[in-house]
């Protein structure tokens, strides 16, 4: 039998649409939720993030304004950027998109953020809020990796859950989510002795580790949920047949495209093994984005005042 496919896209789909009726609420009460993306430097990856998000904001009827600063911007001038954006009113979400350069230290500038507008949920104070269960802004993979598995009827409560990544972006705060929502949860990293042993006791596996299709079968439990954060690119024929044991369909991609993304799972192994999975790609990747939207749209809500939000949530 072969395993079900959570498909994000469509659950993207589905959370994008009670979005825009809260957006248009919103708007009608006068509050359109802005949302500012700082990027530095040149990082080709982050550019394409950035743009995707915006874009997603422009799609929404969100206000949003992109910041590029150059690759020397100093921790000083990124730092007096930040204060700006704390302060401006129409301003409710603050992204500065990571990794930043190495003569900024990325943990200062998140300390900067004001916790209100941290709408990556990075800031200590609403690291503090989602470690022990207040509201906030929750990091938007880990929050939509929660979707996927409440959407798709993946019962949390009970299950062993196994996270392989230990990241402050990634791995820790869905660990903290499926806590949350009672699951008995392992966390894995590179020292993890056994490593496939402890995975394979998971009702539910989470890889996020940026490994290529390093979670084998022998990590995946029969039946289980598994979920593929990862995002690795391939380039190389040699790459790409070390990964397929029937390698031809992306060889051919890999010519049209010059790349093939692969998950952190072996996605022929998943198939046969897992109960339901999150294809790399339309898995957790479409979730991030549409989360960070949520993210500035509760942003909004809970900085304009009590009868906005109201008019939001009252439906
Ligand atoms: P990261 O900061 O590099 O963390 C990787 C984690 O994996 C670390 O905790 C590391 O353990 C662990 N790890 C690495 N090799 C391992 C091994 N051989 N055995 C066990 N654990 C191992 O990465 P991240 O930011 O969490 O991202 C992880 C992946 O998710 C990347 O591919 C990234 O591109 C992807 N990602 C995707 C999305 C999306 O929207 N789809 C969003 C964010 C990230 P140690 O701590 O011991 O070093």
């Amino acid at each position: 039998m072969t395993a079900r496919v959570l498909d994000g896209n469509q659950i993207r789909d589905q959370i994008q649409a009670e979005l825009v009726n809260q957006i248009a609420e919103l708007k009608s009460a006068g509050v359109t939720p802005g949302l500012a993306a700082v990027l530095v430097g040149d990082n080709p990856a982050s550019h394409i993030y950035v743009r995707n998000k915006v874009k997603t904001c422009e799609s929404l009827g969100l206000y949003s304004e992109k910041v590029e600063l150059p690759a020397d911007t100093s921790e000083e001038e990124l730092l007096r950027l930040v204060h700006d954006l704390n302060r401006r009113d129409e301003i409710d979400g603050i992204l500065v998109q990571l990794p930043l350069p190495p003569q900024i230290d990325s943990k200062r500038i998140m300390m900067a953020l004001d916790p209100a507008k941290d709408v990556d949920g990075l800031h200590p104070v609403n690291i503090g809020n989602l470690v022990s269960g207040r509201p906030g802004p929750v990091p938007c993979t880990p929050a939509g990796i929660i979707e996927i598995l409440k959407r798709s009827d993946v019962p949390i409560k009970g299950a062993r859950a196994v996270v392989i990544g230990r990241s402050d972006i990634v791995g820790k705060p869905v660990a903290i989510l499926l806590l949350h929502n009672h699951a008995t949860v392992t966390i894995c990293h590179s020292r993890t002795r056994d490593l496939p042993k402890v995975a394979s006791e998971g009702d539910i596996l989470v890889a996020a580790m940026g490994k290529p299709a390093f979670v084998t079968g022998d990590f995946i439990k029969p039946g289980a949920t598994v979920i593929d954060v990862g995002t690795n690119r391939l380039s190389t024929p040699e790459e790409v047949k070390q990964v397929y044991r029937d390698p031809t369909e992306r060889l051919k991609k890999l010519a049209e495209k010059g790349s093939v993304l692969v998950g952190d799972v072996q996605p022929e192994d998943v198939r046969e093994k897992a109960g339901a999975f999150t294809p790399v790609p339309g898995g957790v990747g479409p979730l991030t984005i549409i989360m960070l939207m949520v993210n500035t749209v509760e942003a909004a809500k809970a900085r304009r005042g009590a009868g906005v939000h109201q008019a939001a949530t009252n439906k």
